[in-house]
């Protein structure tokens, strides 16, 4: 599972091949229309080899009189780049994206980094990777506070979950385990897989999965859920805890995050006293101490 700071890292090189592409070509270009140029670069070039051999025989006169030949040549460069309006740039690479200058990250005016427009490419792979490939049409500026007539709540929810994605929540122990209970068919899924997908746009490592799809998770994903900045676990229910090794691996995922206070969210549709008494042992105490996200909370 890679995530998307590795992503945008492993794209540099292939913008670093773009940028000196872009840099020979407008090379190419104005020698073309100024082949003097070129030919006065070509002889500083020799000078500077010429120099550089001279500096090894120490011939002190020689260097003298080559310094003197490039300091005139550039002289004349500088006024054929100046009656011919060429940028006099035009021979260093530039960056391709001038918001992130290449770096795939821009700042905010409050200071936060987000993944930049030009890098559209990478998040979608990262989304993909993060477990929401099937949710490619999920996103936040969808999501409608007015959505069944409850403004209000449904706004309440949102911002609670983005929140605990900034660490700016804490439930009433300090514990980073969350359950946001919620009836079915209110868009659950739809807001979850939205923040999650908001966490990666601030750089973040984010997971978005079904719970009882944690007994067919591969083993590399397992141990990345442990340790990546976000999860969401959705479809959360005692029944699924007590389904095959789901309780075990949840337990263990949950004890890895809470000793980093990582923050997770478990999606449900059961209020959180009823899970707290029917779940898998192990997982209702975690529960019990849990943050909880609802209409009604405070
Ligand atoms: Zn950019």
């Amino acid at each position: 599972m890679k995530t998307i700071k590795e992503l945008i890292s492993e794209s540099l090189t292939e913008v670093e091949a773009s940028r000196d592409i872009l840099k020979q070509q407008n090379i190419r270009r104005v020698y073309k229309a100024y082949p003097e140029l070129k030919e006065i670069d070509d002889q500083i070039l020799n000078d500077r080899n010429n120099r550089f051999i001279a500096v090894i025989d120490k011939d002190e006169r020689l260097i003298r009189r080559i310094d003197i030949a490039i300091e005139e040549l550039i002289a004349k460069r500088d006024k054929i780049i100046a009656r011919n309006n060429i940028d006099p740039e035009f021979d260093v690479a530039k960056c391709i994206c001038d918001k992130c200058e290449d770096t795939g990250f821009t700042k905010g005016s409050d200071g936060t980094l987000k993944v930049c427009s030009c890098r559209k490419k990478e998040l979608e792979t990262c989304y993909e990777l993060s477990g929401m490939a099937d949710y490619s049409s999920y996103k936040m500026k969808n999501y409608r506070d007015d959505y069944l007539g409850d403004p209000s709540g449904r706004k309440k929810i949102k911002n609670d979950l983005l929140k605990v994605l900034l660490g700016l929540a804490n439930s009433e122990d300090k514990s980073s385990l969350f359950v946001y209970s919620g009836a079915p068919q209110t868009g659950k899924t739809f807001l979850t897989v939205c923040v999650c997908k908001t966490a990666i746009n601030l750089g973040k490592s984010a997971y978005y999965g079904k719970c009882e799809d944690l007994q067919i998770i591969g083993t590399d994903t397992l141990e990345a859920l442990k340790r990546i900045d976000f999860l969401v676990l959705d479809d959360f229910a005692d029944s699924v805890t007590m389904t095959g090794n789901v309780g075990s691996i949840l337990n263990n995922i949950l004890e890895v995050r809470a000793a980093s206070k990582l923050p997770t969210i478990l999606v449900t549709p059961f209020p959180k006293a009823e899970l707290v008494s029917k779940c898998d042992m192990r997982i209702s105490g975690k529960l019990s101490s849990a943050g909880l996200i609802s209409k009604e909370s405070r």
